[in-house]
């Protein structure tokens, strides 16, 4: 079976997938999709509680997007998640998105309802909030949180799960300030502005952050490559930090390395990738998701 599928597949999909002996009724779009881990999970998790489907990888183009969520009723599919570039536009492309979904700004798990409408959701702020509880023993609600990248899209629905469970304060970080503008104006409709504070990556700001906050999570991109640099110097961070990077690779990552020379404590994303796979497996079949089989296939 292939491991990759196309807009073109998904045109003629019960013929492609003909040679399948359990539907192909999940998938994750994206662009590029190849590295996807959600496959595993899912799978493990569909086989757990035998459900007869199975899921796939759809790799899907900006501009295929709009046929492709189109044809998901007919093709016979459950549901997608959807990664880089889709998130933000498929929340214009859904009949109905949730609140969870509007304040991320972005889809990650669409539901082909049972008349054939499409609605969003996205599960990566409850998800992260669900992987820091089982990384540091404690609610999201009790740290004080700064977070690197917050103007991209994972940081920005980390930033509203933050904003929602009422963490004491929050130092929002981006390269470029101008992107945090949107972030913070929808903040403010309903995080206090006296507990947020925002800057780009000088180290006044940097030092500023880390002197107010005990959680620092990154959300850049940084990292993805074992050769990038940390976000945040070694020499800025404390043994008090604990150290959340949203990027789940095989190597510790250059965040985590630095963490680690600090003597602060910290974890890769994978929790985060777990947690919210078993969310959109939730809004999917209604049942409590089998978390160790889907943990043990990642
Ligand atoms: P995105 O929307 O493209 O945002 C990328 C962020 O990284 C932006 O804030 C960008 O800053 C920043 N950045 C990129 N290169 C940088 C550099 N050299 N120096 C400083 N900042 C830099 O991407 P995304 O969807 O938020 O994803 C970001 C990361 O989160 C990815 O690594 C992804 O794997 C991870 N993620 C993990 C999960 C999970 O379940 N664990 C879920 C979602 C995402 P500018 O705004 O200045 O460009």
């Amino acid at each position: 079976m292939k491991e990759v599928f196309t807009i073109a597949d998904l045109r003629d999909w019960p013929k492609v997938t003909a040679d399948c002996a359990i539907p192909l009724r999940l998938a994750v779009i994206g662009d590029p999709v190849a590295h996807s881990k959600s496959p595993a999970m899912h799978n493990a998790a569909l086989a757990a509680l035998g459900i007869s489907a199975r899921y796939t990888r759809l790799h899907i183009k900006p501009d295929e997007l709009s046929e492709c969520l189109s044809l998901l009723p007919k093709a016979g599919f459950i549901g997608i998640n959807c990664t880089i570039p889709h998130k933000t536009a498929v929340l214009t492309h859904v009949t109905r998105a949730d609140v969870f979904a509007q304040r991320a700004g972005g889809v990650n798990t669409v539901t082909v309802e049972s008349d054939g409408t499409l609605t969003g959701t996205s599960t990566d702020g409850p998800g992260f909030a669900r992987a820091i509880r089982e990384t540091f023993g404690a609610d999201l609600s009790t740290f004080r949180v700064m977070i690197l990248g917050a103007g991209g899209g994972a940081g920005r629905a980390v930033a509203m799960q933050c904003a929602s469970a009422g963490c004491p304060s929050l130092m929002l970080i981006n390269r470029s300030l101008e992107k945090l503008i949107p972030l913070l104006d929808d903040l403010a409709a309903f995080y206090p502005a006296k507990n947020i504070a925002s800057g780009d990556f000088d180290p006044i700001f940097l030092r500023a952050g880390l002197g107010m906050s005990d959680l620092i999570v990154n959300c850049t991109a940084l990292g993805m490559k074992s050769e990038d640099r940390s976000p945040i110097p070694a020499e800025l961070l404390g043994k008090h930090h604990r150290l959340y990077d949203t990027i789940y690779v095989a190597h510790r990552t250059p965040f985590l390395r630095a963490g680690d020379a600090a003597g602060a404590p910290g974890e890769n994303g994978l929790s985060m990738l777990l947690h919210q796979g078993a969310l959109s497996f939730e809004r999917w079949f209604h049942c409590e998701p089998p978390i160790e089989a889907m943990r043990a296939a990642l």
